[in-house]
């Protein structure tokens, strides 16, 4: 596929990295239900916490492709690693380079740059999920600063966040209610904001999930990022690119549960001969590789539209969203291939079958994304841009 001599590079660090650094201790790190802490100053040396930012930022002023490369490449190891490295750029640090002051962007994304910590989004509610214009977490003006109460869940690098870009409602009254939302910065030592329940996964159990708690959080007011009431659209935008990143992380652990199966299919015999030589299997690996191929065009293709600067948000979810089913049935016919091995915790598919759930919610679910792709089809007809 068409990709720079930059990319090329870059992904040869990054499976260089993810083979040596990440894959001997993917299996530890779900058993033990948390990130091992010494990966982020590694990723760190290597510059993978700031690659699509401008050096002037502390970034490694690559492309969207080399981070959507990057993050690919670590999935195919580790789906908690490359889930980790994605909140954190395309949720935690994202919104604050396209829609934060150049005060705001001097103070925070070096250090998000540079993997002193991490960054973390938080827009989900207890009573707001696919609908996040039911948000809750309300902030009050307060003269000199704003008074944030109200409860985020299943947030994302949490544990390891420095800062958190949250959502909150700053007027009641507006109808639609996505018109009365705005966006913030907390930090973590702020007064009245919390950590709470860690949640115990299904998978990515090597990445962190928590609840952010709010209770009379005070905070500045120059903490407001974007316009005031405009937050829903910094949101929207945020999560329209951090499709691509998870298209990105679906097609990595995909690949990787396929990388197992092909290599596992030439070595496991019966009937005197290596599985791979069974008609049956053989439709498994071929319908794998070609739903991976198709997912690694989609997900290329709306990284090149982002990088170019066209309008990227259908691209984004048909990317996200078809990647994402291809992920979890490559990992099923993974652990199918492995029979009863694939049931084993030894066998790195196990993890990976479980892992791959998550790409059909996080971020949009399945039927969001279905819902997003058909309004941009009555909208704007098909195709809406020429193909390239
Ligand atoms: C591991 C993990 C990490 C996450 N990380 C983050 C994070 O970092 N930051 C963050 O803000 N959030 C995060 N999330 C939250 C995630 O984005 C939400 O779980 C997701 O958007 C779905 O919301 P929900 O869970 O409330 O489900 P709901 O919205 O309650 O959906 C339940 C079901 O109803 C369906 N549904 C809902 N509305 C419609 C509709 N209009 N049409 C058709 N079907 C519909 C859904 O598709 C789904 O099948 C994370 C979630 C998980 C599990």
């Amino acid at each position: 596929m068409d990709i720079s001599s930059e990319n090329k590079m870059v992904r040869e660090m990054a499976r260089d990295f993810a083979r040596g650094e990440v894959a001997p201790i993917a299996e530890k790190m779900d058993e033990e239900a948390k990130l091992d802490a010494d990966l982020i100053p590694k990723m760190a040396e290597l510059g993978f916490w700031g690659i699509p930012w401008p050096e002037e930022y502390g970034g490694a002023g690559m492309d969207v492709m080399s981070y959507i490369i990057a993050v690919e490449e670590l999935s195919r190891a580790d789906g908690s690693t490359g889930i980790t490295l994605a909140a954190h750029t395309s949720l935690g640090t994202y919104p604050i380079f396209a829609f934060g002051t150049e005060e705001q962007k001097q103070k925070y994304m070096p250090p998000l740059c540079k993997g002193e910590h991490l960054g973390a989004m938080g827009l989900t509610e207890p009573d707001a999920g696919s609908d996040a214009g039911g948000t809750k977490t309300i902030a009050v003006d307060d003269g000199d600063s704003w008074i944030l109460n109200g409860t985020k869940t299943f947030i994302t690098n949490s544990e390891h966040a420095g800062t958190f870009v949250i959502a909150a409602v700053t007027d009641t009254e507006a109808r639609p209610k996505t018109r009365g939302i705005s966006a913030f910065i907390i930090e973590r030592d702020d007064k009245g904001f919390s950590i709470g329940k860690h949640e115990n996964k299904m998978g990515l159990r090597g990445s962190s999930t928590t609840e952010l708690i709010m209770e009379d959080c005070r905070l500045p007011k120059d903490r407001l990022l974007g316009e005031l009431n405009k937050g829903f659209t910094v949101f929207m935008k945020t999560l329209d690119g951090g499709r691509i990143s998870i298209g990105a992380l679906a097609l990595g652990v995909g690949q990787g549960a396929f990388d197992e199966a092909l290599k596992y299919s030439q070595e496991r015999e019966q009937f005197d001969q290596a599985i791979c030589n069974f008609q049956g299997v053989q439709w498994m690996l071929a319908d794998s590789a070609t739903k991976l191929e198709a997912s690694r065009h989609l997900v290329y293709h709306a990284a090149r539209r982002y990088t170019r600067g066209d309008d990227y948000s259908r691209e984004a979810a048909f990317a996200k969203y078809f990647a994402a089913v291809t992920c979890r049935e490559v990992c099923n016919d993974a652990v199918q291939i492995h029979g009863g091995y694939g049931y084993i915790k030894e066998f790195p598919v196990e993890r990976m079958y479980r892992d791959a759930k998550l790409m059909e919610i996080g971020e949009g679910t399945n039927e969001i994304h279905k819902l997003v792709i058909a309004r941009s089809l009555i909208r704007n007809g098909y195709p809406a841009h020429d193909f390239e």
